[in-house]
């Protein structure tokens, strides 16, 4: 088998491949039902992903339903993305331990067992490729970041069940993936049976591959992957318009939907914390009553009052400047830090926040009234 190749596999198949990986001594990881979502999670056979389960999002709301059929892969994407594999929300960096005269300083090891994620959602793996731009690829690389990436074997599952609030067409990440896979899964559920057509991304997942049972691919089988991916692009009615986008915010700093979008943000940051590219943290050094030191890294968002702290206070002390830094961060500045957009499409800041705010309406909103300029007499405690 060779990179291109396309085979397909049943369910037994699929419980093969992850035991072929656990056997290689990859730590295997997917998606599972957990707390009433779709988390990443331990998994080591087929009865540990989300067998049955379906998704209903929109705008503030996410809900998962249990039915009775066999897919594994009937659902969108949930609030914990792959991100916290790789960069964790809370991170020791170091810690320090006195005893008498003498302290002694040490760092986490590194060394841990390679990571394989099966049932990566075509935008997570975009998202995962932003997130090498930031932490991989600048000047000053991440060695943890670095050290859990490295040799990561991706199985992706491509999307037959989109959710409202995806928009990964417009975003070109989805619902198929053209390449950062080692393997990727269509699954086929008809009249023909339930089963995947596999196409291999990597001289690795050729490797694996070449434990699993797996048969022929079947004009039938490619026609019916075709199928499941038009279709979910039909169902894909959200869009963000990123036809001069970058500049169109850019040039829109003072547009007065920024005080409206602010007049319904809470500010509460949740749209930065489920988001899979957000990679702002927080340092802090806490001492325990033996003295000991622990450095820690945490996850930040931009929505807090503190993060724009700088001499004497913050700058961004209004809402309508906190919103206003993530969506044209996301939108218009990624492109000049890390020539690429922050947004890969997912739409779980659209479900998990809140109220309901929708960056792609807020997006349309400036574009249809390009150029408005908001009053800079602003109210009392509205700073901007
Ligand atoms: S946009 Fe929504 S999720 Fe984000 S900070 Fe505002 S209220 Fe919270
Ligand atoms: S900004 Fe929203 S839609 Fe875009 S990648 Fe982040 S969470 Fe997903």
């Amino acid at each position: 088998m060779r990179i291109g190749e396309a085979v397909v596999m049943g369910s037994e198949g699929l419980d093969a491949l992850l035991t072929t990986l656990i056997e290689l001594g990859y730590e295997t990881r997917g998606p599972v039902v957990r707390d009433g979502a779709i988390m990443p999670g331990p998994v080591r056979e087929v009865a540990d992903l989300p067998v049955g389960t379906h998704d209903v999002q929109a705008p503030g709301r996410y809900g998962l339903e249990q039915s009775d059929d066999d897919t594994v892969f009937a659902w969108a994407v949930g609030p914990g993305s792959w991100k916290a594999e790789f960069f964790p929300p809370s991170q020791e960096l170091w810690h320090s331990t006195v005893d008498g005269e003498s302290v002694t300083t040490t760092t986490p090891d590194l060394d841990m067992p390679p990571l394989a994620i099966v049932g990566a959602r075509p935008c997570e793996l975009a998202a995962l490729a932003v997130l090498d731009r930031v932490l991989l690829d600048g000047a000053f690389p991440d060695p943890r970041y670095a050290a859990r990436r490295d040799g990561t074997f991706l199985v992706t599952a491509e999307c037959g069940s989109p959710a409202a609030t995806c928009f990964c067409t417009s975003m070109g990440t989805g619902p198929g993936a053209d390449s950062g896979f080692d393997l990727a899964l269509t699954e086929l559920n008809d009249d023909d049976g339930h089963r995947f057509v596999v196409r291999i991304g990597s001289d690795r997942g050729a490797e694996v591959l070449a434990a699993v049972p797996v048969s022929e691919v079947t004009a039938a089988d490619l026609a019916a992957r075709d199928r499941v991916l038009s279709s979910s692009g039909d169902l894909i009615d959200r869009r963000l318009e990123t036809r001069g986008l970058a500049d169109l915010l850019a040039r829109n700093l003072e547009h007065p939907r920024w005080d409206e979008v602010a007049d319904r943000c809470l500010a509460c940051g949740n749209c930065t914390l489920v988001c899979p590219t957000c990679f702002c943290s927080d340092v802090s050094d806490t001492t325990d009553l033996t003295g000991d030191v622990h450095r820690q890294r945490t996850w930040a968002s931009c929505f807090d009052l503190d993060h724009s702290h700088l001499h004497g206070g913050p700058v961004r002390s209004s809402t309508s400047s906190r919103y206003r830094q993530w969506l044209t961060h996301k939108l218009s500045t990624w492109w000049d830090q890390f020539d690429t957009s922050g947004c890969v499409g997912c739409g779980r800041c659209i479900a998990w926040c809140p109220v309901g705010i929708d960056l792609t309406e807020e997006a349309a909103a400036i574009r249809e009234t390009d150029g408005a300029v908001r009053s800079l007499s602003t109210a009392p405690g509205r700073a901007r």
